[in-house]
C-alpha cells in the first residue's frame, strides 16, 4: 500500500484521509518504508535544502488567551520569564546572532493576539534597522494584524508571517476557548489575500485523536501554506496540559512522514518540543519528510547547541 501511495503521490494523485487514517495506524513493521516514502517526496518536491529559522521572543509572557499549551499565559503558573517588548536595539542584536549561527529567517514572535500600535511602531524600526545592518531575511509572528499592518510589514520587505492553526477545528475547544480556530484560519486568508507567504502548522500530542492530526494535514494542504511549523508537544508544568503524557517519539515521526505525504509541497519544519520530545531520535525526523528546523532554541524552553544541529544536517546530507 505505501508502495502504491508513494507512486500515485509521484504521478501527481492526491493521499486520500482514508488512506492517511491507514498510514497512521501504521505498526512498527511499517514505520522505515513510510519513512522512505516521505523521504522520496521530500526529495523529489523540495530539494535538498534544510530550512533553518533562529527566533527571538521579544515579548514573553503576560498574554491574556487562555491556550492550554501555553507557558505565556498568565493565568497559568508556569513562572515563565515575562517582559514587555524588548528595545529595537535587543531585536536588532537578535537578529546579528542569528545570522551568526546560520540561520537563513529571524523570526520575530511576540505573545498575546496582537500588538498595540505602540508595539507595531517599535517592531517596524527593527525591521528597518536589521534590513539595513545586518542583511537577514526576517518573518514576524505577531498575532492578528490590522490590514494596514499587513500592509506595512510587506512594505518593509516580509514576506513569511507564521501564525498556527495549533490543531483540527473540532480538537481546538480543548485547547482554547478566549479564540476560535476559525479567527486563526480566518487571518491566515487575509494574510494569504494580501499576499505574504503564511508559515501555519501546530502541534501534535496535545491528546488529539490521530484524525485531528489528519484533518490539520489536510486543512493546510487546502489553504496551501508555504511553510508547516510542526511542534511536538512537551507538557510544561503550570499548564492544564501538564500531565499530558509526551508523544512516543517514533509516532511523532510517523506523523510528520504522513504530513509530507499529505503536503508534499511546502516546507515542513520541526519547531518546539524537538530535543525533548524525539530525544535521540531526532534525526529519524529529517529522514522523513521533514526539510526544516528552528535553531538556537524556543519561545520559552532551550534548544540543543546549533553546532550539534548543523552538524545533524550536514550528516543527512542536506545542503545547510
Ligand atoms: S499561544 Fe499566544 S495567544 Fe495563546 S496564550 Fe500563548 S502567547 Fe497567548
Amino acid at each position: 500500500m505505501i508502495k502504491d501511495i508513494l507512486d500515485g503521490v509521484l504521478s501527481g494523485r492526491e493521499l486520500d484521509f482514508d488512506d492517511a487514517g491507514i498510514l497512521l495506524s501504521a505498526k512498527r513493521d511499517d514505520l522505515y518504508p513510510l519513512m522512505h516514502a516521505a523521504d522520496t517526496i521530500r526529495r523529489r518536491f523540495c530539494g535538498n535544502k534544510m530550512d533553518m529559522c533562529s527566533l527571538v521572543n521579544a515579548k514573553s509572557g503576560l498574554c491574556t488567551e487562555d491556550c492550554k499549551f501555553c507557558a505565556q499565559a498568565s493565568r497559568h503558573k508556569t513562572g515563565c520569564e515575562t517582559y514587555p517588548l524588548i528595545s529595537v536595539e535587543k531585536m536588532v542584536k537578535a537578529a546579528s546572532e542569528a545570522k551568526k549561527i546560520g540561520a537563513s529567517n529571524f523570526c520575530i514572535v511576540i505573545s498575546g493576539e496582537g500588538p498595540t500600535k505602540e508595539e507595531f511602531k517599535k517592531i517596524k524600526q527593527a525591521i528597518e534597522k536589521i534590513n539595513k545592518e545586518v542583511g537577514i531575511k526576517v518573518d514576524c509572528s505577531l498575532g492578528a494584524l490590522e490590514k494596514e499592518m499587513i500592509h506595512d510589514l510587506k512594505s518593509l520587505g516580509i514576506d513569511r508571517y507564521n501564525h498556527n492553526l495549533e490543531t483540527s477545528e473540532t480538537y481546538y475547544k480543548n485547547i482554547c476557548t478566549t479564540h476560535s480556530h476559525k479567527n486563526r484560519s480566518d487571518m491566515v486568508g487575509i494574510l494569504k489575500d494580501a499576499g505574504l507567504r503564511p508559515c501555519c502548522g501546530g502541534i501534535i500530542g496535545m491528546g488529539e485523536a490521530l484524525e485531528d492530526r489528519i484533518s490539520l494535514a489536510f486543512l493546510l494542504k487546502k489553504i496551501n501554506v508555504n511553510c508547516v511549523p510542526i511542534n511536538i508537544f512537551n507538557p510544561i508544568k503550570g499548564t492544564p496540559l501538564e500531565k499530558i503524557e509526551q508523544i512516543n517519539p517514533l509516532d511523532a515521526i510517523k506523523t510528520i512522514a504522513v504530513f509530507r505525504l499529505i503536503l508534499q509541497k511546502p516546507t515542513i519544519k520541526i519547531a518546539g518540543g524537538r530535543e525533548a520530545a524525539l530525544r535521540d531520535l531526532q534525526a529519524m525526523a529529517f529522514c522523513a519528510g521533514a526539510n526544516g528546523m528552528i535553531i538556537g532554541g524556543y519561545l520559552t524552553t532551550k534548544g540543543r547547541s546549533v553546532k550539534e544541529d548543523l552538524q545533524m544536517a550536514k550528516d543527512l546530507g542536506f545542503e545547510v
